[in-house]
């Protein structure tokens, strides 16, 4: 096997269990190697059996700290049991039928995730090096307790070589595959490009729309995608909602969520627009609203311009709080890896003061159980939602 050597002075970090090996901390550039590798300091002491493979800020992941541990078919059998065991709550919940099954290095493999669709599993390959270990990987997913339907690939990480999704292997999912969380349908498509409809990470968001916020309010939803948000909002007793997305795709997709749960769309709108001409229309036509979702992507290029969270978001608020009425809620979320809590706290209550008007920080959402995040690695929970009320 080959051996990687890390810095000594950078070694203290992963005796510590740090997972993400950085291209700066190994002593000599590397080469590809597709293989599993081991990882020393330069006074020969073993730090951890894992990967080299380029994600992100990384240049690789150890996966086992144990020298007498090396990454096996059983090592990889035992994770994925071990990660199905610490979600038997999910499992056994009929309300929520799709959740984060294995998140990567959160459940001891950095580059993989996999997620549960009622019955079927997706899983995502974030690298090269694991999307070459894979046949590998999914024999000991094939040999673990998780039992599915069938398996679907999504690839993560930029390759001309192969499909960004595939069905591999089992039975196929219907089309749509519906699924449910906290006892509200959303239709899923398994196969469609490297979206499903759903992002499982907002459970808890649409959950407390539903269940706290939405009774009788009028809610826009920004950034919509399939309107998940609109839908959890109408679900919970919502009197009109507006999604508003660039993408044209949304509006039938967005019907389409209100139609499983058999909402009629008479007051709901769905938009297909740029958000910054919605706002200014908007702005022009008196819309005003109770709850302003918004949920940008991390980084976007539309013909005219760039958004991106770290830079645009201030302006995002401010322009969105405009349409607030008096005492509404704001959530704002994102999933910018970039962008620490502190940051996007700033970032987002210097965008309200800007309006002049008061506002108290109400709560903070980030990833739900299911995303497990691993202790020596809080980066890995990139997801940051608040909600503040404004006066
Ligand atoms: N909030 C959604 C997920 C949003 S994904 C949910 O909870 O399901 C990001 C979405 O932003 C994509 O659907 C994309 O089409 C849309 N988008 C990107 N830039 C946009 C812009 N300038 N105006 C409107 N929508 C935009």
């Amino acid at each position: 096997m080959k051996k990687v050597q890390i810095r000594q002075k950078k070694s203290q970090k992963y005796k510590g269990h740090y997972p993400l090996i950085k291209a700066e901390d190994m002593v000599n550039a590397q080469d590809e190697c597709k293989k599993w590798v081991s990882f020393y300091s330069e006074k020969d002491e073993f730090l951890g059996y894992g990967y080299l493979g380029k994600q992100h800020k990384g240049s690789g992941w150890i996966v086992s700290f144990s020298e007498n541990q090396p990454i096996d078919k059983s090592f990889l059998v035992h994770l994925f049991n071990e990660a199905k065991d610490y979600r038997s709550t999910f499992f056994a919940d009929e309300a929520t039928t799709a959740f984060r099954l294995f998140n990567g290095e959160g459940d001891g493999l950095g580059g993989v995730t996999i997620d549960w669709y009622a019955g079927f599993l997706v899983v995502s390959w974030y690298n090269d090096t694991i999307y070459q270990l894979k046949k590998e990987i999914l024999e000991a997913l094939m040999s673990s307790n998780i039992k599915y339907q069938g398996i679907y690939e999504k690839i993560r990480f930029n390759t001309k070589e192969v499909p960004e999704s595939a069905f591999l292997s089992g039975k196929q999912a219907p089309e749509p595959l519906l699924i449910k969380e906290n006892n509200i349908t959303y239709a899923t498509y398994l196969n469609e490009g490297l979206m499903t409809g759903i992002f499982l990470d907002q459970r808890q968001v649409r959950g407390r729309l539903t269940d706290n916020y939405a009774i009788g309010k009028t809610v826009l939803n920004t950034f919509s995608y399939t309107g998940a948000f609109s839908i959890a909002s109408a679900m919970g007793g919502a009197v009109s909602t507006i999604s508003v997305d660039l993408a044209k795709r949304s509006r039938q997709k967005t019907q389409e969520q209100f139609a499983v749960n058999g909402l009629s769309t008479d007051n709901q709108s769905i938009i297909v627009m740029d958000v910054f001409d919605y706002f200014k229309y908007a702005f022009k036509k008196q819309v005003t609203c109770d709850i302003v979702v918004m949920d940008p992507p991390s980084f976007a290029r539309n013909k005219k311009k760039v958004f991106s969270v770290a830079k645009d978001y201030q302006q995002l608020t401010t322009e969105a709080v405009a349409l607030l009425n008096k005492d509404g809620l704001l959530v704002a979320s994102t999933n910018a890896a970039n962008v620490s809590l502190d940051k996007f706290r700033k970032m987002v209550e210097l965008g309200i003061k800007e309006t002049g008007r008061a506002f108290t920080f109400l709560e903070l959402y980030q990833l739900p159980e299911d995303f497990r995040v691993a202790k020596e690695f809080n980066e890995g929970n990139y997801l940051k939602v608040l909600f503040y009320r404004v006066k």
